[in-house]
């Protein structure tokens, strides 16, 4: 199971990371990526990693757990 961590002072609404995993990196009305937390299952990881990728900001992190 990974966890993800999203440095909400880093992230400047790019919306990157929706725009490759619109169901793991959630936005709020803003554009600024809130799924700071969440796990994300198995199936999942591929997708999550590679939208943390996209991310210029680098402010998304995840964590093995
Ligand atoms: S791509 Fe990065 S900067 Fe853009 S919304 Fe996602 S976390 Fe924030």
């Amino acid at each position: 199971m990974l966890t993800i961590k999203v440095d909400t002072a880093l992230c400047s609404g790019h919306a990157r990371c929706a725009a490759v995993a619109p169901d793991i990196y959630i936005l709020d009305d803003d554009g600024y990526c809130i799924a700071d937390g969440i796990k994300v299952p198995e199936e999942h990881e591929t997708l999550a990693k590679r939208g943390a990728r996209a991310c210029p900001e680098r402010a998304i992190t995840i964590v093995e757990e």
